[in-house]
């Protein structure tokens, strides 16, 4: 797929981006034998999208709703490293979405 021109290389990034992006890409290679989001249909992948939110919900938990300013954690550290993890599912199903929105667009572009 061609990249459109707005994020055509090099493209600095922030920090941020950089280890959210890095996280992403660690939980892409533990899933890279299987088939993946990478040409699914954008419902498909929006759904697993919500489903990934969800995850990260039930990790929260009674956490979420109890939330009351510092009465908020401390979690188990497996549940902060699940909670990392989950995070990262949740930017690799939005950026498959992305990515299908933008072959759909070129392809509307060209008519
Ligand atoms: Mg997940």
């Amino acid at each position: 797929m061609k990249i459109p021109p707005e994020f055509e290389l090099p493209v600095s990034v922030r920090v941020d981006v950089h280890q959210f992006s890095s996280m992403m890409e660690i939980e892409l290679k533990k899933n890279d034998h299987k088939r993946g989001y990478k040409d699914g249909h954008p419902l498909v992948v929006f759904a697993k999208l919500i489903d990934e939110i969800g995850e990260i919900g039930n990790i929260l938990g009674d956490q979420f709703y109890a939330w009351e300013g510092d009465k908020y954690g401390p979690f188990k550290k497996s549940d902060y490293d699940e909670i990392i993890r989950e995070c990262a599912d949740v930017g690799n199903l939005a950026m498959f979405l992305m990515l299908s929105f933008f072959e759909q667009r070129a392809k509307a572009m060209r008519g």
